[in-house]
Order: structure tokens, then sequence, then C-alpha cells
């Protein structure tokens, strides 16, 4: 068992104070104060590591991300989700094994240089599963791939007319086989990974699953005990269409026994406030996506009237081509200053440790790891970061969270830490090996240009004519 010891300004309850911290396996096992006691613990340990210029703070979570997607920077991103989905649909179409592992590969070599060190892959590519977490094992993070599962087209939730063509490509109702499922999820659960690496499942949005794929989504999750992972009034139109059911798509999710403390939800921007008092009694906890939710129009998550509720909120970063960088940094700033658009009423502002819990601690809870996870403590998993304190942008006068917060950023992470083992040691990845990461990426974005070829123009051709029919839900009453 390797044992090292970290000396430097450690995040701990109170904020940040000079320390040393002793990693065993893939434990936590000590932290130190005192002179005596951090020379004590560094004499009980193999290796030392002097970083008395940086912060020492838990891996940063992102609990909302879609791992496919990295391919897909710099592609259309300039309209409402409904709209930006004929898009990621079509590219997603034309993945292979071969692609997957390089977009999470690629993600992973992203996510470890921004000192992210476990999220949520809520995958739709089930059929691509093995490369998938193939990959996620390689990659040396802690991620819970969670397998999408749902049978009605948001086409035909929204009654839209798609050109055959673009209908074809993009907004088909996805074929489905609860039993072949059943079958394939028990294999995805089954399949011999390292503890890190865990299956979860992830309907795609309750609205999205016809009565027996609740059933489904109940019963997997009971016979393996796994977590769900969802999407949850993300946009205003699926708010509108949550409002069909007689009391609301929240009040069908508890009776349809759907709601409790191992499901997270990803946005729930346009939640009523008895909805989150429901998901807050049932343990739910939120996935909060501040980029992506600008990015595509969403709306911005009331995340004081959510934290008022009782839910516990955690930071996504969400696909690649809405949210941008897979970068938490970025995440906690928006989420710590969007709510300052309330101008006066400063008491509800969230400081720099509340979104720093939320990156961390909160979004151990969302892995299903609420106890063991996102503090720096004996006991804990060690999932570390070493953050540069003496860089050009980040020297501060006082060691806060809220210097880290709000001058951190990738650009300044140094080393980062998942499950006892380095990842990334002095700005190197070692991991995996990530020029060949990028090279692998390089000839799978050319291989998704060719196959997706003239079908992007169909797409866009079809925008205008899809964009009308959306009108209706302009109105309230849609
Ligand atoms: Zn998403």
């Amino acid at each position: 068992m390797t044992t090292t010891a970290i000396t430097a300004h450690v995040l701990g309850e109170a904020g940040f104070a000079e320390g040393t911290v002793l990693v065993e396996g893939n434990r936590i096992t000590a932290v130190a104060s005192s002179p005596v006691d951090q020379g004590a613990l560094r004499s009980r340990a193999a290796e030392h590591i002097d970083a008395a210029g940086c912060w020492l703070i838990p891996g940063l979570i992102d609990v909302h991300a879609h791992g496919y997607a990295t391919l897909l920077r710099g592609t259309e991103n300039s309209m409402p989700l409904e709209l930006w989905a004929l898009y990621t649909v079509l590219y997603g179409g034309a993945y292979d094994a071969a692609a997957m592992r390089a977009a999470i590969l690629l993600g992973a070599a992203e996510r470890i240089r921004a000192g992210i060190t476990g999220w949520i892959d809520h995958s739709p590519m089930v059929h691509l599963a093995e490369a998938a977490l193939a990959a996620h094992a390689e990659s040396g993070l802690r991620v819970c791939w969670a397998a999408f599962l749902h049978d009605i087209s948001d086409y035909t939730l929204m009654d839209l007319k798609l050109p055959p063509a673009v209908a074809r490509l993009a907004g088909g109702t996805p074929p489905f086989d609860a039993d072949r499922y059943a079958q394939r999820f028990g294999e995805f659960v089954q399949a011999d990974k390292p503890d890190r690496v865990a299956v979860m499942l992830g309907p795609n949005a309750p609205q999205r699953c016809s009565p027996a794929a609740w059933a489904l989504w109940r019963g997997l999750r009971d016979r393996h005990g796994v977590g769900v992972h969802t999407h949850l009034m993300e946009t205003r139109i699926q708010a509108a269409i949550g409002a069909r059911w007689p009391d609301g798509l929240v009040a069908e999710m508890e009776r349809q026994g759907l709601l409790d403390s191992g499901l997270s939800v990803a946005h729930g921007i346009w939640l009523t406030q008895p909805e989150r008092a429901v998901l807050a009694r049932h343990g739910v906890t939120l996935a909060h996506n501040p980029a992506s939710n600008l990015m595509l129009g969403s709306g911005i998550l009331p995340l004081a009237e959510s934290r008022a509720a009782g839910l516990t909120v955690a930071l996504g970063t969400d696909s690649a081509n809405t949210g941008g960088r897979h970068d938490l940094f970025e995440a906690m700033r928006l989420a710590m200053m969007l709510p300052r658009v309330s101008g006066l009423a400063y008491a509800d502002w969230p400081n720099a440790r509340d979104v720093l819990d939320m990156a961390t601690r909160h979004g151990a809870a969302v892995l299903g790891r609420r106890d063991a996870l996102g503090r720096i403590a004996p006991g804990q998993l060690a999932d570390l970061v070493l953050v540069r304190r003496d860089a050009a942008s980040t020297l501060a006068l006082a060691s806060t969270e809220a210097a880290l917060v709000q001058h951190g950023s990738p650009d300044a992470v140094v080393s980062v830490m998942a499950d006892g083992s380095w990842l990334m040691r002095d700005r190197r990845i070692v991991a995996f090996d990530e020029a060949a990461a990028i090279s692998a990426a390089v000839e799978a974005i050319a291989g998704l240009k060719e196959r997706t070829g003239t079908a992007v123009g169909a797409v866009a051709a079809a925008i205008p004519h899809v964009a009308e029919q959306l009108r209706r839900f302009q109105s309230p009453h849609a």
C-alpha cells in the first residue's frame, strides 16, 4: 500500500489552514495541523509532497454531463434545447466504439486538468456501453455511467411534424424492448470494472418514458440497487408538457414510486416550489448546470428557492456542445453570481463556501457517496487536487474559499489524485497517454464529419419549419 503525505493549505471545515494530509491506499487516514503532528505524519509516509504554495481541496465533482459530446465542440448551439437537440441526436447517431472511447478520454483529460475527479456520464448510447465503461476504467476518474432509458420521442410529446428525412435522422421514436434492455443493463452492472466506475440507470426524462418504461426504471433500480439520474424540467416547454398530468409530473413520479434518495435530477429550473418540496422530502438531489442553461436560453435556476426547499444542490457542466468547458470553476462562479441579479436581497446570495460545497460534498451525495467523499478528513476517499495559490492569477491577501473560487481556474491546477492514485502530477497527466488520446479524438472527429456529411444541412434546412411549430408553446396554456 502506498503512503503519501501532502503539505499544503488544506481545506477544512473552517476554511484553509496549513496542514499535512496522509493518504494510505485509496483513503485519507490522517490530517494534522500542528508542526509536531505534521512532522509525525511525514515520517510515516513513503513520499512527502511539499506543496506549501498550493491549496489542497477535495476533487471537484461534475454531476451532469454527456461524455460523447466532447467531440462535438463548436457545433450548433445558438438555439433552444428543442431545436439544438436535432443536431446532437444526428451527430450521436454517427458514433462508433472508437469515437466513444476518444470522446471519453478527451473529456477525461480536460476534467483532470480542471481538478475534476468524479462525474456522471449520462449516456444516450447504451449500445456502446462496453466501449464507454472500458474508457472510464482507463481514465482513472471516478465515474457513474448512467444508461439512457426512454421510449417516447420529444417530437411526439410536442406533436411536431418533422420532414421525413430529418425524422429518420434525428427525431424518431427510439426502439424499445424492455426484456432486452433489462438483460443488457444487468450485464453492465456485472461487468468487470474498478470500484470507482459504477453503473446507474439514466432515464432520459420522466416524460419521455411510458408507464412500461417507468415500471422498468423501478424494477431495475430495485433489483440492482443502483442510483438513478435523469433530466427534469429543463425548459419552459418541458414544464408545459409536465403540466399535462393531473397534479403535474413530479406528483406522478411520486405516485409511481420513482422518487428516492438515490435519484438525482438535472436542471429543475421550471419546478414549482411545492414540487421542489416533494423532491426534497424524498431526498432527491439536484444537478445545477448554469452554463448550459444560459447557452440554450433554458432559464436560470431559482437557487435560493431550491435550497430553501431543502434540496441538496450540486454542479454539472452538461454537454460540451451546450455548456462549453468541463470547468467547475466556471460553474461555481456562475452559480455564485447568477442569484445576485436579485439586487439588494443579499442575505440569500450563495457565497464561495456554498458553491464549493456544491462542487464537492454535494456532488459526492449525487454519486451516492455522501459520507465517504467530498471532504478532507480521516476515512474519506482520497480524491484530492492541488491548486496553485502563488501564481500571478491566484496570489491573494486572504487564503480563503473566496480567493480559490473567484481566482481559481484549470490553469492553476497542478496535481490531481483520484481513489488514492495520481492522475496528474505537476501538470503532466500520468493516468493515460494524453497525446494519444488527442490523436484518437482527431481521427474520430474526422470520421464523424464524414458520416454526418450532408445530413447536417438537412437538419439546418428543417429548423425554421420546426421553430415555427414551437411558437405555440410560447402561450402559457399550450
Ligand atoms: Zn443533459
